[in-house]
This record gives structure tokens, C-alpha cells and sequence, in this order.
């Protein structure tokens, strides 16, 4: 049976990751930058600034002679409220790394955050949302001054303060078993079903928004960490950096990452149909609250019952086993499966 969700996402996902790339000052990238102009008028969304979803900048440093490319487009918000609050934003970078498709880093975020546009055109939140296409998230721009984020939240973003972030990163694949027990994912059927969210910690609202968000998310498996167990490892480093609350979702690194083996036909385009609810549903949930800017709080309880409810009865000991946990309580229990599944190769 054919889903309207899963072939607009395929779509999308084989319009831009062609076998000669994204790469920044290239042809195919300008093509791609074309395509998601063309897919941001065709949603309805409007521009952020001016009458152009392309928020041209110069590069910086080594890179001061080349020109990049940002393509932001805005949900508008409820008319009669809009202006009373600050917009969120859901962001994921379009550039590759290589000259090679880069279907799961990135094209697949790109799919998503053109799917949940779609769903907040047709119903509105009561804030605007914007959609940000950053350009330059790759090396050698990473964490550098040309990285599009970066740029954006420095020169393009006029003052606006965000409500929050909310990054992908990766979000196209299944994640393999990251530790190797044999069978463990025959064991544990919601491996593959995993996703990622990290920054949960930025800001006390989050928790109960990704909570809710996952009641509506029953075939992901959805595991909260802290964002020091990956790193800035994407977009969201220029919004955390600036105290802005983020979340940052991904499935991890696999092994086609930053290779030209990462083909659009290895995605599983029906977990990113239910990635694109989930972070719906994380987007309506963040408009009901209040955030304001970054605040620290302690999400040791909360990560430990999304983990069990993520990993289930079986899944949970198998995971504190590789760990050698005999009790799962504490941060530093936490801190244990996480490093086991950073050696898994996840991160
Ligand atoms: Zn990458």
C-alpha cells in the first residue's frame, strides 16, 4: 500500500541526494538550494526576511571568497497571536560532506522538515516556526565561522530571539545493535526503531513536551541524553552556545556515515514518516510552553525511564549488562550505557 508521507519523503530525498552532491559553490548544490526554494513556495511557507528564502553570506577566514547560501522559510503562526511570540525553529543543514548523494546526512532531515512544514501550514501553531536549511554544517566549516548556523544566528537572524531549537542530524536510518551481544536485536525489536534526542537538559519545559510527543510516537523507540555524550555535533552548537533551549535529534553515526555509500535507497523512509510526527508533536507541545533562555536542570530521572521505556524489559538488562550495571539509578549509571554506546560506534 502506498503512503502519500513515505513517497513525498522519497521524493524529496532523490531530488537532492544526486550522486555529484552538495557541495558548497557547486552546480549540484545550487540545485539543490533550487529544488527546497521551489518545495518552500509550493508548502506555502513565506520568507523570513525580504521577499527570498536564500540568506546569501560570505564565507569567513580561508573561505572569505567563497559565497553560501542559508534558505529559510516561515510557518506563520495564528495571525491574532503570532506576534506575541517568539518563533521556533526547526533546522537541519543541506550541504554534503562529499560529492556523493549524503541521503542520510543530510537530504533525510531536509525530507522531514519539509513534511512537518507542510502539517504546520495546513494547521498552524500559535507562534510562527521557522524552517531553517542551513548551509556549510560540514568540515571544513564545522564549528568554524562560515558554518550557515552560525552565520545565521550571528548576522541573518535580525534580533529575533528563539522560543527553542529543535536540530536533526542523521534521522534516516535504523540504527544497528550498538552493542555487540549476539542477537541482541532479534532480542530487542525497538533497536532499529531508535531515536536519538539529545538536550533535554537545556530547559525544564522540554521533558514533559518530548515526553507527550512520544505517546504519539508508539513504533520509535525514543532515548533522551544528554547533549555531552555526543557533542555539538551539528546545528544546534550555534543555539546552544547563544543559551537558546535545543533539541537535537539523530540516530546516530552508522557505518555509511561520510561515505559515498550513503544512498537514498538505504533509508527507511517509514521511520522518518513517524520521526516527522514525533517532531510535529514536539513543535505543537513547545508552543504551549514558556521557555525564555537556557537553563540547566537535572534530567537524570527522566533519561533513565525514557531508556527502560525505549529499551522495554528485555532490552533494558541486555543494555546494563554491556554496561556492567548491576543497579540503573544514577547519573553515573547513565553515564556507563551511554560510554558503552559511544564504544558501540553510535557517536
Ligand atoms: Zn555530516
Amino acid at each position: 500500500m502506498k503512503d502519500p508521507v513515505v513517497e513525498q519523503l522519497q521524493r524529496d530525498v532523490l531530488a537532492i541526494a544526486t550522486e555529484d552532491g552538495r557541495l558548497p559553490g557547486t552546480e549540484p548544490h545550487a540545485r539543490a538550494r533550487q529544488y527546497l526554494v521551489d518545495r518552500l513556495t509550493e508548502i506555502g511557507c513565506v520568507p523570513f526576511r525580504g521577499d527570498a528564502y536564500e540568506l546569501p553570506y560570505q564565507g569567513r577566514g580561508p573561505c572569505a571568497d567563497q559565497s553560501f547560501v542559508n534558505v529559510i522559510g516561515v510557518c506563520p503562526g495564528d495571525p491574532e497571536q503570532r506576534h506575541l511570540h517568539d518563533p521556533l525553529l526547526i533546522a537541519a543543514h543541506y550541504d554534503s560532506v562529499i560529492a556523493a548523494p549524503c541521503a542520510d546526512d543530510n537530504a533525510a532531515a531536509i525530507a522531514i522538515a519539509l513534511r512537518v512544514a507542510e502539517r504546520l501550514i495546513a494547521t498552524p501553531t500559535h507562534r510562527d516556526v521557522l524552517i531553517a536549511l542551513f548551509d556549510a554544517e560540514e568540515p571544513p566549516h564545522y564549528h568554524g565561522e562560515t558554518m550557515g548556523s552560525m552565520r545565521f544566528y550571528e548576522d541573518q537572524r535580525d534580533g529575533v530571539e528563539f522560543h527553542a531549537a529543535l536540530v536533526m542530524d542523521l534521522v534516516g536510518h535504523d540504527v544497528a545493535a550498538p552493542v555487540p551481544i549476539p542477537g541482541a536485536s532479534m532480542l530487542v525489536p525497538s533497536i532499529p526503531r531508535l531515536l536519538f534526542v539529545m538536550g533535554s537538559e537545556s530547559h525544564p519545559a522540554l521533558p514533559d513536551v518530548v515526553r507527550h510527543a512520544t505517546d504519539h510516537a508508539d513504533k520509535l523507540a525514543v532515548v533522551t541524553a544528554l547533549n555531552r555524550y555526543v557533542g555539538d555535533v551539528s546545528d544546534h552548537f550555534a543555539f546552544r552556545i547563544n543559551e537558546v533551549p535545543f533539541l537535537f535529534l539523530s540516530c546516530g553515526r552508522w557505518q555509511h556515515y561520510h561515505k559515498p555509500s550513503d544512498t537514498p535507497d538505504k533509508l527507511n523512509y517509514h521511520k522518518m514518516a513517524r520521526i516527522a510526527g514525533f517532531l510535529e508533536h514536539l513543535t505543537r507541545g513547545l508552543d504551549e510552553v514558556t521557555t525564555g533562555r537556557a537553563r540547566e536542570h537535572d534530567t537524570t530521572a527522566f533519561d533513565i525511564a525514557m531508556f527502560k521505556h525505549a529499551l522495554g524489559r528485555i532490552g533494558t538488562p541486555i543494555a546494563m549488562k554491556a554496561a556492567g550495571l548491576d543497579t540503573f539509578e544514577t547519573r553515573e549509571d547513565f553515564d556507563k550505557i551511554a560510554a558503552r554506546l559511544m564504544a558501540g560506534g553510535l557517536y
